[in-house]
């Protein structure tokens, strides 16, 4: 499942390859993962319009066209875009295809059906998407400053890990990041954010811009135009079972939470 810095480099290699195009056609194959407008409305209000800008916020990456309109998307777990020639096979997978200007294709794809993809008219508001508004602010805004990271951090009680996923505290962040920022910051997942001293606080914070970067940096470097969301195998902890901790060698430990896989060291995250 994408997260910020997957997403981040996504837009930015978008803002490289698309912007300027104009949408020639529209072709909607799984109307499942379009949640909003219906299909006929999605395929005949995006034709002609300009693809003006590529955003980000959270976990959605925005898609801004002139006429104004927006098309958000959350790929969920296995959704993805691709630049593609469009002689290239429409595969089962193909959620959408547009056709752009200059002759190449967008295209969406999605094996498990499980994104969401959501277009807005003009100004119709982000309320329309479910839990959009609900979102606390973007893990790299500028303006998520210590102070204001410290005040709102109070406001959830939850495992440290639980509220770092939590998309109402910041935005963007899952569980792989997750697993990284704590291993950075030297913290035990399952420890209640109560019990964290202001100088974990301010260690969290650290850890969490430091990471986020270092990741999108990487991943720039290494994915050029993909936009496939898979580089991951640089990642300290995260999916690194039974491997030693590359601080202290430790075996790091791994634990299943639900859905999500806990990975860290019992050694050096107290
Ligand atoms: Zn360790």
């Amino acid at each position: 499942m994408p997260e910020l810095p997957d997403l981040e480099v996504a837009k930015d290699v978008l803002n490289r390859r698309v912007i300027g195009r104009t949408i020639e056609a529209v072709e909607l194959f799984d109307p499942i993962v379009l949640r909003r407008p219906v299909a006929e409305a999605f395929q005949h209000e995006l034709q002609s319009r300009t693809i003006q800008d590529a955003q980000r916020y959270g976990k959605f990456l925005i898609l801004l066209f002139t006429p104004p309109a927006r098309l958000y998307i959350n790929f969920m777990l296995v959704g993805h875009l691709a630049i593609q020639p469009p002689s290239d096979r429409i595969m089962k997978s193909t959620g959408f295809r547009l056709h752009l200007s200059g002759n190449i294709d967008l295209r969406y794809y999605d094996g498990r059906r499980m994104g969401k993809i959501y277009l807005l008219l003009k100004d119709e508001p982000t309320s329309l998407i479910p839990t959009f508004d609900e979102q606390g602010p973007d893990a790299l805004d500028p303006a998520l400053t210590l102070d204001m990271f410290r005040a709102h951090i109070r406001k959830f009680n939850a495992q440290i890990k639980r509220v770092l996923k939590n998309q109402g505290f910041i935005a963007g962040i899952g569980n792989a990041y997750s697993n990284e920022i704590l291993y950075e910051a030297h913290i035990n997942p399952f420890r209640k954010r109560s019990t964290l001293t202001p100088t974990e606080i301010d260690a969290l914070y650290s850890a969490t811009k430091a990471v986020l970067h270092n990741a999108i940096t990487t991943i720039t470097t290494r994915s050029g135009d993909n936009l496939h969301f898979k580089i991951r195998d640089f990642l300290q902890v995260h999916g690194k079972s039974g491997q030693p901790c590359p601080r202290c060698k430790t075996q790091l430990t791994t634990v299943k939470d639900g859905l999500d896989f806990v990975y860290y060291c019992r050694k050096c995250q107290v």
